[in-house]
């Protein structure tokens, strides 16, 4: 859409940074509207202490907030005066390291510092308490208030119009699309296109349109100090902060200058979700309904925390303090999207200050030419489980949110809370079996089985070794999972794969559907299996698919989660298609390894030699009596099938294939095995190891791109691309004991080249296999370097895949 008529709800700071984005677009029939007085409008941005640390785990959130940093600057609204986080205990300094990885994975300028040095930067710390910091010079304080107003008046010049005391109270339609708002006054705007950036009020404007928005408003202390005597500077610019901004992380505290007194921000409370309807009541009328008043109680343990790091603070006191409210979601994240059901209605809330400009000048791109440049699909709206939809799960996940804030926390670590929401029928067999279950969309799935154990001894003896890992990789890990990964290659196991998203494509229009949204040929033979891909306008990846032809008619797909519905629903035709999520209906066990035939011939009614169901063919067949659709697949590279059959069926499909497996001794392994597996084989994760910023080529997937078949979304994007600058390739560390987790910066040369995406250990190399991105032209056999926590780890770059190039193993 390239000159919508637009209408934004909010004129915070997100509202206004989208105004002006959309209109630097040229789109400049922007209306902005404003429940309060503009611009201090009493939303979270009226008085938002500013602070922008731009290093996140998340690429793309550091990404939002550089830009952020790079065009606040540019408004005058911006003051650099760096960013400090400091650590008071081990964890956190071997934390910051971490962080200082991800600084340099994603481009951001900083350094590890000592003491010495965090107390010449900021002179109130008290440099015995402190075991040094990570320093980031481009950091600093952004003037909320007045990069909204700049960014306003710059739209208000390309003929956008703010208006203020506008409470949007409806959202109308007509012919299943948005044309405008109603305000409370009855007032009507036209609208093509209406974007709620209206803060933590946004979930309430979602329900209006059926739209679930997943945040929830949550209190937070800000109290800023009386006079600090060594704070206190004369002359021009006095009020002015030099001090960096300062992070106390280990006890949830923040810290800015306020001219000659020091801002505290205090994230160690109880969560304090707000009731927005008592809000709405409680604060009609007032000018701030953002700020609640202050829990004294809740921030005595904040207060002395401060003073013990800041002993200057020792003589001043709190004065002046409130509680200020912002949004919160289940996993951190913003939200950001078009509502399915009512399109040309979007969101864009749960926006930090920090990453405001970022998304939106993604927001922009995306409502105007169809996609974000950037990669936002941990921001995505329909990123959620049905069950995550919950105001149960919402709530309880964004209080955990809020706690988590500022903790340490681990790559793998998975949520400790709902769980249980989803289970697969073979439940019950794995907790006999000892399964330590991690969750993942929800599901209960096994990460190892203690049940394996003794085959960690009984593999030592026969000579294999299984490195010692050090405290931070040890955890959310067992050394099991190693001995689960060589079983399969040396005997055979089943795998629990029912959480793997899978969907019935069906009806007339079904082949033409799938292909015409992916790029490889699935219109084969029923029974064949193709593994294809999901690809943008631009050419960049969707998500990977797995597709069976059951019939003429019938497809299933294996997909990655709820952002390929999404997309499959928004690109299916009216009439001739039916999409239906059939996970929670159905189970899927792999059976994988030199045995599995052994073990599943005799249980089969089908033929199922290597000349009879070749591989990549699908199956409807019995395993006994239970009927099932097997596919030749395997994603540990393996011999084996993906059996899959109606809940109903799951338990005794399991009982069948276990007793039928005690004579080739298989094992249940788990999700760290498997992924240990698929990096040997050099099989890719949406998501971790390649997004929508990938084309094919450039991910390793290319051969998923059909060259003969017609036109399909994203082909005429990758006719025209040019080679890429960053690929992505296995690298093998030198040593056996070395492992990296994920977002690890890797040098070549001594200078940081590109990142590791997923790693993992490989029973069959004996080393760490991990995929990274590096320059389009680095060689096979390149010697590089890989940045982990307080170390590095040499590795070389390897040729694809590091195990079975033959697919001899997959092919007996
Ligand atoms: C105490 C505190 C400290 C913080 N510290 C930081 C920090 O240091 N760094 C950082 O990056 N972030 C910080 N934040 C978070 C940050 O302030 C917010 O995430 C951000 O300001 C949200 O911007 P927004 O534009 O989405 O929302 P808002 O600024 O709340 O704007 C939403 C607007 O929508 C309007 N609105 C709502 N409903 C309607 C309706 N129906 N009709 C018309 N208008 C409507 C509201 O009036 C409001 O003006 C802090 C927040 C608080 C409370």
């Amino acid at each position: 859409m390239s000159q919508p008529k637009v209408v934004i709800i909010g004129a915070g700071i997100v509202g206004t940074s989208l105004a002006d984005e959309l209109t630097a677009r040229g789109c400049s029939d922007v209306t902005v509207l404003d429940r309060g007085p503009l611009f201090a409008t009493g939303g979270s941005t009226s008085h938002a202490p500013g602070l922008v640390f731009q290093t996140n785990g998340s690429k793309t959130m550091s990404e939002f907030a550089r830009y952020t940093v790079q065009k606040f600057v540019g408004l005058d609204a911006f003051n650099q005066v760096g960013g400090l986080e400091v650590a008071t205990t081990d964890a956190r300094w071997t934390d910051l390291h971490r962080k200082y990885g991800w600084a340099q994975s994603w481009g951001i300028q900083g350094e590890l510092i000592d003491p010495q040095q965090c107390q010449a930067l900021h002179p109130l710390l008290d440099a015995d308490r402190i075991l040094g910091g990570f320093h980031t010079p481009s950091d600093g304080l952004a003037k909320a208030l007045r990069a909204a107003t700049a960014q306003a008046e710059r739209a208000i010049e390309r003929g956008a119009r703010f208006l203020g005391h506008h409470e949007v109270v409806d959202v109308l339609d007509r012919g299943g699309r948005v044309v405008g708002v109603r305000t409370a006054t009855g007032e009507e705007f036209d609208a093509d296109v209406v974007v709620s950036a209206a803060g933590f009020w946004g979930a309430q404007l979602g329900a209006r349109v059926g739209l679930t928005v997943p945040l929830v408003p949550m209190a937070h202390q800000y109290a800023k100090t009386g006079q600090v005597a060594e704070l206190r500077r004369d002359g021009v610019g006095a009020d002015e902060a030099r001090l960096p901004i300062l992070r106390h992380q280990d006890q949830d505290l923040y810290y800015r200058e306020h001219g000659d007194r020091l801002g505290i921000g205090y994230y160690g409370h109880r969560p304090m979700p707000v009731e927005m309807t008592t809000l709405l009541t409680e604060t009609a009328g007032e000018p701030m309904p953002s700020m609640l008043p202050f829990t004294d109680d809740d921030f005595t343990p904040g207060w002395a925390a401060s003073a013990e790091l800041l002993p200057a603070l020792g003589d001043s006191k709190v004065e002046e303090a409130f509680n200020g409210i912002f949004s919160f979601t289940p996993d951190g994240l913003s939200i950001m999207g078009e509502h399915r059901d009512l399109p040309g209605f979007w969101v864009a809330e749960a926006v930090w200050v920090t990453h405001s400009a970022g998304v939106a000048r993604a927001m922009a791109e995306w409502i105007l030419d169809g996609a974000p440049a950037t990669d936002v699909h941990e921001c995505d709206l329909y990123r959620f489980e049905e069950p995550a939809k919950s105001p149960e799960f919402i709530l309880k996940t964004s209080s955990q949110a809020f706690v988590e804030v500022y903790d340490i926390v681990h790559p793998h670590q998975y949520r400790t809370e709902p769980r249980d929401l989803r289970v697969s029928p073979f439940h019950a067999r794995q907790r006999e079996l000892g399964a330590h279950f991690f969750e993942g969309g929800c599901w209960e799935r096994p990460a190892w089985y203690e049940a394996n154990a003794p085959l960690v001894a009984e593999l030592a003896e026969a000579g294999m070794t299984f490195p010692d890992r050090d405290d931070w990789s040890s955890r959310f890990y067992s050394p099991i999972s190693i001995a689960e990964a060589r079983w399969t290659r040396e005997h055979v196991a089943l795998y629990d794969m029912t959480p793997l998203t899978r969907y019935e494509v069906s009806g007339p229009g079904a082949c033409a559907f799938l292909q015409q949204l992916t790029t490889n040929n699935v219109d084969k033979s029923t029974g064949s299996v193709t593994y294809t891909l999901m690809l943008d306008e631009s050419g960049g990846i969707r998500s990977d698919l797995t597709v069976a032809r059951l019939g003429d008619n019938l497809f299933q797909v294996g997909a990655n989660g709820p952002l390929d519905m999404d997309w499959m629903l928004r690109h299916a035709p009216a009439d001739g298609v039916t999409v239906r999520d059939i996970t929670g209906g159905t189970c899927c066990i792999g059976v994988w390894g030199p045995r599995a035939r052994d073990l599943v011939a005799p249980l089969c009614a089908a033929d199922i030699s290597h000349q009879a169901f070749g591989y990549f063919r699908a199956l409807q067949t019995f395993i006994g009596s239970v009927p099932v659709t097997m596919m030749r697949v395997s994603y540990v590279g393996e011999l084996g099938w993906e059996i899959y059959t109606s809940a109903e069926h799951g338990a005794k499909l399991w009982d069948l294939l276990s007793a039928a497996g005690h004579r080739y001794r298989a094992i249940a392994a788990g999700r760290i095995a498997f992924n240990s597996l698929r990096l040997e084989k050099g099989y890719r994760s949406w998501g971790t190891d390649m997004t929508a910023e990938h084309r094919p080529a450039a991910a390793g997937v290319g051969f998923a791109v059909s060259a003969k078949k017609g036109d399909f979304l994203g082909k005429a994007a990758l006719d025209t691309a040019s080679a890429p600058a960053k690929v992505l390739r296995s690298i093998v560390f030198d040593d056996p004991a070395a492992v990296v987790l994920g977002k690890e910066p890797v040098s070549i040369d001594g200078a940081v080249q590109g990142y590791v995406t997923s790693a993992g250990y490989s029973a069959t190399v004996g080393r760490s296999i991990a995929y990274a991105w590096l320059p389009a032209d680095t060689a096979v056999g390149t010697t590089v370097s890989v940045a982990y926590l307080r170390t590095h780890f040499s590795a070389t770059v390897h040729a694809e895949p590091v195990v079975d190039p033959d697919m001899a193993l997959i092919r007996r």
